[in-house]
């Protein structure tokens, strides 16, 4: 069935590829974005479709629409990004939950929110299954991200409880792919964009830290599936790659991959950055029938092919932050 799709936060790294889908399989779908993380060229290739509309909006105001189903994306993602202004990272999260879901009440749509592995903070329960209730700081740097998310799953819960709106809420471990902004300061993009310019690639701490990595197009059908669920199957569901790798195995594969024989530097480790993360996808399969399948090597190796056919600056650093 066709449907009227919302998705906030669409002119992103992950949003603009979650449009692609949905516009590929027929749907309305009203991409609104107000750029503050991305640029219009990541959904440049949908303008002329006539399925495919643009929206210059910040989610923090309200605004009328008639949907079928929401997605909401719309998020600063990267620490450097979402600490640039945390009191408006903590705006976006809550006051942007709130009309979203405001919407969804209103129209009895669907709705998604993409909350994040950051809701289990440091985590003393390794790995994470979504039973785990998280170690946070709620007084630190990446609070504003961690606890505005975690503030915006309470919401959708109230929702789902108090108004029966229909939720979904997956929590997505560290993503990457093609379209990640080269100056978005994730650990993927930064050593990509620094072993192709012949940079030092930074290592933050002494790299043992570990991370998941799960390439875009397997999460992205893991939204689609988890949208499509049973109407029972409303998460919290865990959506990641479980392959943990040290962040210092990441440099040396990227180096590998892109071949230009990078020195590895160490710089300070940044306050509050968690020591390791790998999903429990236990669920997932269970409910979703999902688990990724395309392997770190694999994935690095597109995202770096596609590194390779960008000018970084056509991008716009987002923040100083980077
Ligand atoms: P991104 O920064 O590329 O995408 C976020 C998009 O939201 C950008 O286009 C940005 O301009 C837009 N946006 C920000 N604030 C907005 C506002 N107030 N109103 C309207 N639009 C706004 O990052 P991404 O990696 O694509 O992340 C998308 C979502 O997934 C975010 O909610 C993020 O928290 C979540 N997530 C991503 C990852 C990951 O590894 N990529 C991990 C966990 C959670
Ligand atoms: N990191 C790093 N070098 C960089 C960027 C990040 O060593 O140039 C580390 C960072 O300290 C963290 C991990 O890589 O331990 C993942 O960082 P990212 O910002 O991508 O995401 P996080 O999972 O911390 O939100």
């Amino acid at each position: 069935m066709i449907k009227r799709i919302l998705v906030a936060g669409g002119a992103g790294f992950l949003g603009s590829h979650l449009c692609e889908r949905l516009v590929e399989d027929g749907h309305d779908v009203i991409c609104l974005d107000n750029f503050f993380t991305s640029q219009k060229s990541n959904v440049e290739h949908l303008l002329d479709k006539s399925n495919f509309e643009l929206v210059r909006h910040d989610i923090v105001s309200p605004i009328l629409l008639e949907v079928d189903e929401i997605y909401n994306l719309a998020c600063p993602a990267a620490p450097g990004h979402y600490q640039y202004n945390p009191i408006k990272t903590m705006k976006i999260s809550i006051l942007g939950s709130i009309n979203l879901l405001g919407m969804a009440k209103r129209c009895n749509a669907k709705i998604f929110q993409a909350s994040t592995s950051e809701v289990y903070g440091d985590p003393e329960v390794h790995p994470q299954p979504e039973s785990y209730r998280g170690c946070v700081n709620p007084i630190g740097v990446r609070a504003c991200y961690d606890e505005g998310k975690r503030a915006a799953e309470t919401l959708f819960f109230d929702y789902h409880r108090m108004n029966k709106t229909n939720i979904r809420v997956c929590r997505i471990f560290n993503t990457y792919g093609p379209r990640m902004h080269p100056f978005d300061g994730r650990v993927v993009s930064n050593f990509i964009r620094q072993a192709l310019s012949g940079e030092d690639i930074t290592i933050f701490g002494d790299g043992s830290q570990t991370r998941s990595f799960c390439y875009r197009d397997d999460l992205v059908e893991g939204f689609i599936r988890l949208m499509a669920a049973p109407d029972d199957v409303v998460g919290p569901i865990n959506l990641g790659n479980p392959g943990e790798y040290s962040i210092k195995e990441l440099a040396e594969l990227t180096v590998e991959l892109v071949g230009n024989n990078n020195k590895l530097i160490y710089q300070p480790l940044p306050p509050d950055d968690p020591t390791r993360r790998q999903p429990d996808i236990t669920l997932a399969k269970k409910h979703l029938d999902w688990e990724p399948k395309i392997p770190l090597r694999e994935g690095l190796e597109k995202t770096i092919a596609w590194f390779k056919t960008i000018n970084p600056e056509d991008y716009r650093p987002p923040t100083p932050n980077f």
